[in-house]
């Protein structure tokens, strides 16, 4: 029987760099991965450049059972920690917005890294790994693994959350959490677009491909302002992605469309100036024209001019477009969502070190792991925080 001393299922981006950190230390390591090739959501990411951190990572951005149970780790290996390897492998970046890191060529760039750490620790990667079992008998694990056995003296589970199934999602890793006796917080879509009822979606429809900048806030009062795109679907953009892991079905989001004007003054003042102005005209200048024809529509705006509109009026209009309600419908799911929200429940697995407080040996990490952040970068510096607290830990045992 083949004997390693660690084995980590998942060629993912907690996978490797976990594998890369234990392995430069001597143990002998064995990445299992389903798919053929190794970190295939990175090359998906970031629309091809992956957005590998943030330089704001702060444990508020990720949402978790236990909120606290993430800051260890990521206080352990930052964001700068990350940034000095990108560095190191000469690898061009550069700030997009709010902090997010993508690389200025291709995210490959980042799974070449991640692959030549993994080969100057000489670690073992085998990809179309079919997993039938796993059983840990005496201090060792044993992995079936294609009709053979492997043992290993610590199992990570590595293997992500149930988003985008095409690039290889499975439940696997919330199996071997259950077989191991740890809970599952349930698990939904997250980072994922908004679908709309009909009567709704076949009024915003025609406005497929534009995008506004908003301030969106769920019922909960989490709020964010970026850009809102209309799809042939319902809502998407990094406001709506952003606000999607707070939303529960059946909630209703509210959409401020002028997030940095305060629209009672502006229209009062602009009233003052050009009375004759159509109401229209003038909220053109800020959003365009075929959306403000279907906020007509929707009867947000008034077909009047300016002098045309009263106190009481103008406070409708400008609560209506500071505060649009829109219930959704649903969200498009795992189809397209960038992250899993939930996952491999924190109160039995140690934020130190990231092991099962049930079964030694056993370890968590990446996006398995009820830790979910938001959009832009933060989901991949959990995976990197999380994957060296293990391989610490692993290193010194
Ligand atoms: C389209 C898209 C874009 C994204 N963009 C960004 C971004 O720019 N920035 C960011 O921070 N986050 C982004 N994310 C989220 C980010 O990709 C994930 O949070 C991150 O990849 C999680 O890392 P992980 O190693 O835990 O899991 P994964 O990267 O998902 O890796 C898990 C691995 O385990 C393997 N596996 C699964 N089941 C089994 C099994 N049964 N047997 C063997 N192997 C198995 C999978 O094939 C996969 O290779 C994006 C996600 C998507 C889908």
């Amino acid at each position: 029987m083949e004997k390693f001393d660690v084995i980590i299922i998942g060629a993912g981006a907690a996978g490797l760099f976990c594998a890369a950190n234990v392995g430069q230390k001597g143990l002998k390591v064995l990445v299992l991965d389903n798919g053929k090739k190794a970190g295939r959501k990175i090359l998906m990411s970031g629309g091809g450049r992956c957005n590998f951190t943030n330089l704001y990572i702060d444990p508020t951005a990720y949402i978790s059972t236990n909120p606290h149970f993430c800051k260890s780790a990521l206080a352990r290996f930052t964001q700068w920690d990350f940034i000095a390897l990108v560095q190191k492998h000469n690898i061009p970046y550069h700030e997009k917005i709010l902090g997010q890191l993508f690389c200025d060529n291709s995210a490959q760039d980042i799974v070449d890294l991640l692959l030549i750490e993994c080969k100057v620790a000489g670690v073992s990667l085998r990809f179309q790994s079919e997993i039938t079992e796993i059983k840990k008998i005496d201090n060792k694990f044993l992995v079936y693994v294609n009709e053979k056995v492997i043992s290993s003296n610590a199992l990570i589970v590595a293997s992500g959350g149930l988003s985008m199934p095409k690039l290889g999602a499975t439940p696997f890793g919330y199996r071997i959490a259950e077989q191991f006796g740890h809970n599952i917080q349930p698990t939904r879509a997250a980072l994922v677009p908004f679908t709309l009822h009909k009567t709704l979606l076949d009024v915003l429809q025609t406005l497929s491909g534009i995008a506004i900048s908003v301030k969106v806030s769920s019922q909960n009062a989490m709020t964010f302002q970026e850009n809102l795109l209309f799809t042939h679907r319902g809502l998407s953009g990094p406001a709506i992605l952003q606000i999607s892991s707070y939303w529960q079905p059946g909630e209703h989001i509210s959409i401020n469309l002028f997030p940095n004007i305060n629209l009672i003054d502006y229209l009062t003042h602009e009233q003052t100036i050009h009375p004759n102005l159509l109401l229209k005209n003038l909220l053109a200048k800020y959003l365009p024209k075929r959306f403000i024809e279907t906020l007509q529509i929707l009867k947000k705006i008034p077909d009047k001019s300016l002098k045309q509109l009263n106190k009481s009026q103008i406070n409708t209009i400008a609560e209506g477009l500071h505060n649009w309600q829109i219930q959704p419908n649903s969200t498009e799911g795992y189809r397209t969502a960038e992250v899993t929200l939930g996952g491999v429940d924190t109160s039995s697995i140690s934020s130190k070190t990231m092991e099962s407080e049930k079964v030694i040996g056993l370890y968590f990490i990446g996006e398995v792991v009820d830790v979910t952040g938001w959009l832009g970068g933060y989901n991949f510096q959990w995976a990197w925080s999380s994957a060296w607290a293990c391989a610490q830990h692993l290193i010194k045992s």
